[in-house]
């Protein structure tokens, strides 16, 4: 499972060798632990347009990390761009003057984010410049190097967003990249504290024995949540220790059974608050070679139980108000892939649920729904890939380097987040910026 080659581009020698090869250069990332739990450096905030929204210098500053000094020379952990007011082509100039002189000065795995605003149907000027700043993020997000990520956040209400914003700014974002982060959702946010944001709060991870639902359940136990994980009752030795290590409760259950979702409200007798779909399986064939036992038990585990538990909780109202349903799609789901047609449909199935049902849970329920759209994540299911098609996969993103459990973990603990409910029907891509399906 480890990358080897990361670790020797992280020597000297290596990076000398693979340099005059022209081979990628990854940079380590700095990732979220509790001894650094900030991006190190200053926060950069710029303005493009007439003016910058208002509210939005507050929330940057709430945002954890310190405002830039001026200094001659500073290196900035972030630069937060503010093109909320972008209407005409013309106004593009400014993305250009503001960040010109300054991405230069961005420390390694640093942040660029763009305010942006939503589309606007009724004036297309408008809607030209801002979407034109999601081809310059996608784009700059591809040359920046150095482990930086470049994202675009939409918003009209920066309160709505500050959640989102505080993550795009930490190290818990660290794999993704290239992203449009739409925070214009109905819901209203009720933030907490930030150091637990699910504290008093029930959680339930499928496929939680192992890989990314493992991290997911340590990201949510540790941002307070009581973690309910479930699993195949064939892992649940595995289960039973990661349910015990975070202080939580092991559920062994095929999340396929008629009635798993009865046992899961007979877990949550008070409720859930947040339902994560996580489990998932691969069956590889070529459609001419594929059985029909291998395509249906991929669309049973990855999409219909999906659909079945999800429809079954929000009708009893298992899954509380201000609650959230979070699903796992995948790139594969976006891009499709070589002998994956069962995984990709079914990954692409779970796309069209979340943007179908996400308005319709926000209104009848209060219930968000979103999903985490995994690329190359180093876990036992990637690492029984090929060698060559591993190695592939691992590089062909902006990062050059696979993620790791804790990167989709600390997606979907964003998404988990009460603060983070006026984010809804989104599907969000925590891929290194993969040139697959981008
Ligand atoms: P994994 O195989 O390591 O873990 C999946 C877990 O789901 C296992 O513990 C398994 O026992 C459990 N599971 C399978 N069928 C189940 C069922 N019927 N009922 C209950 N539990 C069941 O996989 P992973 O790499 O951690 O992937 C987790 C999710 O992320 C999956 O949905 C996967 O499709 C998705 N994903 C992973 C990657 C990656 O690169 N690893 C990429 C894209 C998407």
């Amino acid at each position: 499972m480890a990358d080897r080659y990361l670790r020797l581009t992280s020597t000297a020698p290596g990076r000398f060798l693979t340099r005059r090869l022209g081979l990628p250069q990854p940079t380590p990332l700095r990732r979220w632990s509790e001894r650094t739990p900030a991006l190190d450096g200053p926060l950069l905030h710029l303005t493009a347009g007439p003016k910058g929204l208002d509210g939005l210098a507050d929330t940057a500053t709430r945002a954890g990390l310190p405002p830039a000094s001026g200094t001659p020379g500073e290196r900035y952990a972030a630069v937060l761009l503010d093109a909320t007011h972008l209407a005409t082509p013309a106004d593009l100039a400014e993305v250009h003057t503001a960040l010109h002189p300054v991405v230069r000065r961005l420390a390694p795995s640093g942040r660029i984010v763009l305010a942006g605003a939503p589309l606007s149907a009724a004036d297309h000027h408008q809607a030209a410049a801002q979407q034109a700043l999601e081809g310059f993020v996608r784009s700059l997000g591809k040359e920046i190097g150095h482990g930086s990520t470049v994202n675009l956040l939409r918003l009209t209400d920066p309160a709505a967003a500050e959640s989102t914003l505080r993550f795009l700014l930490s190290p818990r974002s660290a794999y993704l990249s290239g992203q449009v982060l739409d925070t214009t959702g109905t819901l209203p946010t009720s933030p907490g504290d930030p150091a637990r944001p699910l504290a008093g709060r029930t959680a339930l991870i499928t496929g939680a024995a192992q890989g990314i639902g493992a991290a997911v359940a340590t990201a949510l136990a540790r941002d307070g949540a009581h973690v309910l994980c479930l699993d195949v009752p064939g892992a649940q030795a595995a289960l039973t220790r990661t349910a015990e290590r975070l202080g939580g409760t092991p559920l062994p259950l095929d999340i396929t059974a008629p009635d798993a979702a009865e046992h899961i409200a007979s877990a949550a007798p008070d409720g859930l608050d947040a339902l994560v779909h996580n489990a998932g399986i691969t069956r590889d064939r070529r459609l001419a070679n594929m059985p029909a036992e291998r395509w249906n038990t991929v669309l049973d585990v990855n999409l219909a139980a999906v659909l079945t538990t999800t429809d079954a909780l929000l009708a009893t109202g298992a899954i509380r108000r201000g609650g959230t349903v979070i699903a796992t799609a995948s790139i594969a789901g976006i891009a499709g892939n070589t002998g994956q047609t069962n995984y990709a449909a079914s990954k692409a199935g779970i796309i069209g649920l979340v943007r179908a049902l996400a308005p319709r849970a926000a209104a009848e329920h209060g219930v968000t729904v979103n999903a985490v759209a995994p690329g190359f994540i180093e876990t036992r299911m990637t690492a029984a890939v090929p060698l060559l098609i591993r190695e592939a996969g691992r590089r062909m993103n902006s990062l050059a380097q696979g993620g790791l459990p804790e990167d989709v973990a600390e997606t979907t603990a964003w998404l988990a987040d009460p603060a983070s409910a006026a984010v809804n029907g989104q599907v969000i891509r925590v891929c290194g910026q993969s040139l697959l399906g981008a």
